[in-house]
């Protein structure tokens, strides 16, 4: 289980957040470009994925619901939450 701690940095302020864990599959991204994109600053994190922007709507939360539920590294949080892979 991941350590809330290991929150990436890049992620934006708010509920919804992606952890260090992440494998970079990319499948956030696709199926919740509004929210998720993928990191292409050189460094640690390169291709892993964070939460660009919080769901503004119940479409965008419904998608970041699934993302959360579907990630395969159980990466991805909502205030600390995760999904229960
Ligand atoms: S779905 Fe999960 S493992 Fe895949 S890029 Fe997104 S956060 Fe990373």
């Amino acid at each position: 289980m991941a350590d809330v701690n290991q929150k990436l940095e890049k992620n934006v302020q708010g509920r919804y957040y992606v952890t260090s864990v992440c494998i970079g599959c990319n499948l956030c991204a696709e199926i919740a470009p509004e929210n998720f994109v993928e990191n292409l600053d050189e460094g640690l994190y390169f291709g892993h994925c964070y939460v660009s922007k919080q769901p503004a709507d119940k479409q965008e939360e419904a998608l970041c619901l699934e993302v959360m539920d579907i990630c395969p590294a159980c990466a991805i949080y909502n205030d600390g939450l995760k999904n229960s892979n």
